[in-house]
Formats: structure tokens, sequence, C-alpha cells
């Protein structure tokens, strides 16, 4: 794949869909072994992490349940603040063990405050499984479980990640020219 021009933005090619998918296969199998007994909910946070939830749950094979949520933030009353909400998990997870499936830690805020709520709803544990991972920008204390492929701090977009809405359709990621 050659450059790939998505607004006013170049991108060139960065990891080939070959190594994701070898990438995702390893994620399922060391899932598949530790979550044999617990009966996983995985929660795929939306938009970015389609492709790689899709791809992840095709290698999983232990019994599991999957649900779609997205984090909307807004800004309560005065005295509340700035309030997060999970939008679209409308079932009851206490006791359950979740997996978190994003598609790329890289502050760790959105993971931070994504667990966070998980915490409010009492779940009995929960594991982050992310396609990418920025370890020179992650700032929290949170343990990133399973991680497809580290990458540098660079802007990367495909394989569900987009540039202001485009690129998510790419099969390859690509990072900036
Ligand atoms: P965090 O909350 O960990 O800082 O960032 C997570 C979110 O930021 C991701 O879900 C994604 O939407 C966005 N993000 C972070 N790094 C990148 C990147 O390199 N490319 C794209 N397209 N989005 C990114």
């Amino acid at each position: 794949m050659s450059i790939v021009t998505l607004k006013d933005k170049q991108f060139k090619p960065y990891i080939k869909s070959e190594q994701i998918e070898a990438a995702v296969k390893k994620v399922a199998q060391q899932i598949n072994a530790d979550l044999k007994n617990e009966m996983p909910l995985f929660v795929a946070v939306l938009n970015g992490s389609f492709m790689f939830a899709a791809d992840l749950m095709k290698q999983i094979e232990i019994p599991c349940e999957i649900s779609f949520v997205k984090m909307a933030s807004y800004h309560g009353t005065e005295s509340t603040g700035k309030v997060n909400e999970l939008i679209g998990l409308n079932q009851n997870i206490e006791g359950r063990t979740v997996v978190v499936i994003e598609d790329i830690v890289d502050t760790g805020n959105t993971i931070e405050k994504l667990t966070s709520m998980l915490k409010d709803k009492k779940v009995k544990s929960f594991k982050i499984a992310t396609a990418l991972f920025k370890p020179s920008v992650y700032k929290k204390d949170i343990k990133i479980d399973y991680v497809g492929i580290e990458i540098p701090n660079d802007f990367v977009v495909g394989y569900g990640l987009d540039y202001d809405g485009l690129g998510r359709n790419l099969k390859d990621i690509l990072v900036i020219a």
C-alpha cells in the first residue's frame, strides 16, 4: 500500500494486516488461557475498536458475551462539573469478569474513566485488551493486560482508527507521513 491522503494529511504504510492478525491471535490465546473459567463479558469501546473487537472475538474459544459501549462526557450542573457516562451497557454487570476492548491506549485517560465506571458497577474484575499501546505516553497505574502491538508516540490511522472520521476502514495501520 502506498501513500494515502485523508483530508489535508498524508499517511504512509506502518503495520501490515498480516502483522496485526498475528498480534490479535496472540492476544486471543492469552485470553483463552487466562479466562477459561470466567465466562467473561467483553466490552468493546466504539467507534475505534470495532475492527479489533470483531477479529479478536473470532479467535475467542471460551464461553463469553460481548457488548458495545460509547463513552460520552458532558457538563452537568455547576456542582457536579464534568460527568462521564457509559452509553449502551444495558445489562447488570455486577460480579462479572469484564474485558475492555480498546483500539489504542495513549495517555490512558479513557481507560481510567471507563474502569472507574466499571468499579462503580461492582464488577468482579476487569482486564484491558488493546490493539495498540503507546508506552512512552501512558501515565496511569492501571495495568494494560493484553497488548497487540506497542508503538512509539506517532499518530496512526486504519484498523478502526480515524483521522477526522476518515481511515477507519483501512485494513493496514498507517502513520502520518
Ligand atoms: P487516551 O485516552 O488513552 O489518551 O486515548 C485514547 C483515544 O485517543 C483512542 O481511543 C483514540 O480515539 C485516540 N487516539 C490516541 N492515539 C491515537 C492515534 O495515534 N491515532 C488515532 N487515530 N487516534 C488516537
